[in-house]
């Protein structure tokens, strides 16, 4: 006899790794969004300063990484809620949420993790595919809202499709859902966003308690390995739900201290995301040379399809990986045949372009 598991862990896929774990060390590490910067100095000064704390348990109520934030953007820290990373929100959202009979509502290709929600919980989920563009159809989104949807996720920019909306079309939308129905604004991705002011959506959260901004330190901030990220919320009684449900130590002393120092150092981001620009111009010039159309990246990678005459996507992720390139391809993102591919450092992006001319016979 077996030990018996629950119908849940059979629900369940298996996430995809990049396989950057078994690889040797002279590889470019294009396949999951990072940044290529190392901690800074002031960073890494700050988890020695709290590790000796080790024998205890982390602060619970992650007081001082909620003030930090709460002065950052203005919002009540009774209003903000800390996860080992936003994933850990993202699941904790699904179960405050969702149970067999209920509704999300999500775009796709998005973020690979919203299907776990429904693996999770028992929910339905409702995909809405993308438009021509890569971009959230909204309009289609709202349709499919019925007296069963308790939660519906837009991801903007999107993950793995680069694009973004503009805040305008966001707010229409969150304007137009009903009251009961959380809106759960996946903005991991939001400070590589130039087409609005990314903190032009926390004033959303004074009209609408049913919207929930999902932010992260792992992206542009470079943390992910800490595992730390945040909801700004529209009403108190999300964070009570989510801090409820979930077990109580789940933010870490080295990663909260990380985050309220990494927040101090604006300057540091702002140079990321000029330098996230010059890489999305120069890679799409890149690209366009190659005969490759990518999509309008407002993010730190960018998505693009294949030549239909060429290698088949498979044989195209394998050869990279034999050139010492990792990426990510579309299959397991949603969409056959695309590439995602995260900009490095200038010369990762260089290494890239010349591997990929050469895996495609260009
Ligand atoms: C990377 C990412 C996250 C953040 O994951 P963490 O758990 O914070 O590391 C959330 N949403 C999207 C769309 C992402 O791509």
């Amino acid at each position: 006899m077996a030990i018996e598991f629950s119908k849940r862990v059979e629900r369940t896929p298996a996430y995809p790794m990049s396989g950057a774990q078994a690889l040797p060390e002279d590889i470019v590490l294009m396949a999951s969004n990072e940044v290529p910067d190392a901690p800074l100095p002031q960073v890494l000064r700050a988890i020695e300063g709290v590790i000796g704390n080790a024998n205890r348990y982390p602060d619970p109520t992650n007081t001082k990484l909620r003030r930090a934030l709460s002065d950052r953007f203005d919002v009540p820290a009774a209003r903000i809620a800390i996860g080992a990373g936003s994933c850990d929100l993202l699941m904790a959202a699904g179960d405050v949420l969702l149970e067999p009979g209920a509704e999300v509502v999500y775009a796709w290709p998005a973020f690979s993790v919203y299907p776990y929600l429904e693996a999770a919980t028992g929910a339905t989920g409702i995909r809405v595919p993308l438009n021509d563009a890569h971009e959230h159809d909204l309009d289609a989104m709202l349709k499919e809202i019925t007296v069963a949807t308790r939660l519906v996720i837009v991801c903007n920019p999107n993950n793995p499709t680069s694009t973004a909306l503009p805040l305008d079309e966001i707010t229409r939308f969150v304007e137009a859902v009903p009251r009961h129905v959380c809106i759960l604004l996946d903005e991991a991705y939001c400070e590589f966003n130039t087409l609005d002011d990314p903190d032009a959506s926390v004033d959303l959260l004074k009209r609408h308690p049913n919207l929930v901004l999902l932010r992260t330190f792992s992206k542009v901030y470079g943390l992910c390995g800490l595992r730390v990220g945040y909801a700004l919320c529209g009403d108190p009684r999300f964070v009570e739900a989510v801090d409820r449900i979930r077990q109580p130590f789940f933010c870490s002393i080295p990663a909260q201290a990380a985050a309220i120092e990494a927040l101090k150092h604006q300057d540091v981001i702002a140079e990321r995301v000029e330098r996230t620009v010059v890489a999305r111009v120069e890679m799409e010039s890149a690209l366009n040379d190659l005969g490759l159309e990518p999509a309008a990246s407002q993010a730190n990678f960018c998505w693009f399809a294949l030549p239909e005459d060429g290698p088949e996507e498979a044989d195209v992720v394998k050869g990279l990986a034999e050139r010492g390139v990792l990426i990510r391809g579309g299959t397991g993102q949603g969409r056959a045949g695309y590439l995602r591919v995260t900009y490095g450092t200038p010369r990762d992006n260089d290494r890239f372009i010349a591997a990929l001319a050469d895996v495609l016979g260009r």
